[in-house]
């Protein structure tokens, strides 16, 4: 696309209120828009990047047997008094009442709504297993709304849940669950770590966050620097270990981000929901259940708080809002003809024709971030200038030979 039609424009102040590295180069860069504390719009670049890392998510649900459905976002009160989670939860859950004085809540998680269709929908041992998922809102009363996309009142979450006649069975599937969690964080050029934890308001059994390690993250994690071994602050503290606990290693502390949890609830809910399935012998049983959430615009920020210089946002290709920015200075020549080479090979292109000086031009892009810069100007003549962002080295291509090595990369 053409950047004359890019909206909106980056800014060159840095919002006066942004205390984070991600809600001062996602506002400046014109990725989002902040409504009040904690509540984002996703302008075009920043819903770019979020669609990436949602089809990335998408593909690793579906390749374990996930099934994609969509969840209401209004809950009336009687479905999480069923759990106890009206009371237990009403600090965290925006909870109101109509003009009838029916009380409602805005979801802040969909366990009780995945419960309710299942019991709805299932008879024998044969119906299962079952895993949906969804990307949605949910809506938090966060008393620190203060670090950009990363802790947002309403925010977005890809939330799966899951339910298995056996607790071998479960295990199985959270198993695959963590690999898969770690096959997609890895495929969006994350290196996280599978940290145990408490489960909260969720649950009394330990969980598994994955980590993020970023000097701007709220959490604190122990981790081995020899072995994959991670504990958060909480139960690390309780335990007060020298050294690792598996391997003897050496414990390291880091700020951290957390950018997915998963949650393995046994037969706790579907007792209270009462969830059940009949078994081979004709025995009614609860099934065993799991929750397992990313929250989708968390790891958009939690991108730029790891990856980013002086000069802004440092992209990888995997979630850049676009392939390439093609950067066109005067004197350049049939820069349209690259472009449409470019798009011919299926390249996203943001293909900067503003009339404007250089040096803005190259300010913009680096405050975007976009990982494959290509200039032409007079002094290109027939070539292209290629410049990776958050590298040094330029070199000079021909069409053809820069067209190709950028759709290597894409499908690579
Ligand atoms: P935190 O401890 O940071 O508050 P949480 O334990 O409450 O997170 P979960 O309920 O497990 O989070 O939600 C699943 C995922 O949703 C988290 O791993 C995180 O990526 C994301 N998430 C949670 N709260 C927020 C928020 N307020 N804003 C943006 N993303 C969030
Ligand atoms: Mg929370």
């Amino acid at each position: 696309m053409r950047q004359t039609n890019l909206f909106p424009k980056t800014r060159k102040e840095t919002p006066s209120d942004a205390k984070s590295v991600n809600h001062k180069y996602l506002v400046q860069a014109g990725y989002v828009n902040q409504l009040m504390a904690g509540s984002w719009s996703l302008l075009p670049l920043g819903w770019r990047v979020v669609r990436n890392i949602t089809q990335i998510i998408r593909e690793e649900m579906n390749a374990i047997g996930g099934q994609e459905i969509l969840m209401p976002l209004l809950h009336p009160k009687e479905i999480w008094n069923e759990t106890g989670r009206w009371e237990k939860a009403k600090e965290v859950m925006y909870q109101f009442e109509d003009l009838r004085h029916k009380e409602y809540a805005l979801s802040f998680t969909h366990e009780e709504i995945f419960l309710d269709i299942i019991r709805k929908n299932i008879e024998s041992y044969q119906d299962l297993p079952i895993a949906l998922y969804h990307f949605s809102t949910k809506f938090r009363n966060e008393p620190r709304a203060r670090s950009g996309v990363l802790r947002g009142r309403e925010f977005l979450m890809k939330d799966m849940y899951s339910v298995h006649a056996t607790k071998e069975d479960f295990d199985r599937f959270y198993e695959s669950v963590k690999k898969a969690y770690l096959k997609a964080f890895k495929r969006m050029g994350f290196e996280v770590r599978v940290t145990t934890a408490a489960g909260g308001v969720f649950t009394e059994n330990y969980t598994h966050e994955f980590q993020v390690l970023a000097e701007g993250g709220e959490d604190t994690i122990y981790y081995c620097t020899q072995c994959d071994w991670s504990w958060n602050k909480e139960i690390f503290e309780k335990e007060k270990y020298n050294s690792c606990p598996e391997c003897d290693g050496e414990i390291k502390k880091s700020n951290s981000i957390e950018v997915g949890n998963i949650f393995p609830f046994g037969t706790s809910y579907s007792e209270k929901m009462n969830v059940t399935y009949v078994d081979k012998s004709g025995k009614s049983k609860y099934v065993w259940f799991g929750s397992y959430g990313i929250g989708t615009t968390r790891v958009m920020g939690a991108w730029v708080e790891a990856n980013h210089d002086k000069k802004g946002i440092i992209w990888n290709s995997q979630l850049s809002p676009f392939d390439c920015h093609l950067i066109e200075l005067p004197g350049a020549k049939e820069v349209e003809l690259t472009y449409s080479k470019l798009v011919d090979q299926g390249l996203d292109v943001l293909w900067d024709d503003r009339d404007i000086g250089a040096g803005e031009k190259f300010t913009d892009s680096e405050l975007i971030g976009i990982p494959n810069r290509l200039v032409v100007s007079e002094k290109t003549k027939d070539k292209i200038e290629y410049k990776i962002r958050g590298e040094d080295k330029e070199k000079l291509y021909s069409r053809q030979d820069i067209v190709k090595l950028l759709k290597d990369k894409k499908t690579k």
